[in-house]
């Protein structure tokens, strides 16, 4: 069996992200592509705004602790 090496697929860029609220410290679990405004589930602050393609973590309010898949 002849190796080769590993054809390159396109890989969705999207992820689930594991942030924190500053504002509380929860950890909440949002979409890295999310197309609507993710809020922290224990205070309700905006974390996550979406921009058409790639949401933005509103990093005044949430910091990335992980990538999940
Ligand atoms: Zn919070």
């Amino acid at each position: 069996m002849v190796k080769r090496r590993k054809i390159l697929i396109p890989q969705p860029r999207s992820r689930f992200l594991k942030v924190v609220c500053k504002t509380c410290g929860a950890e909440n679990i949002v979409f890295s592509h999310a197309t609507f405004p993710a809020r922290c589930k224990v205070c309700g602050t905006l974390l996550v705004r979406p921009t058409g393609g790639k949401a933005e973590i509103i990093r005044e309010h949430a910091e990335i602790v992980a990538e999940l898949g």
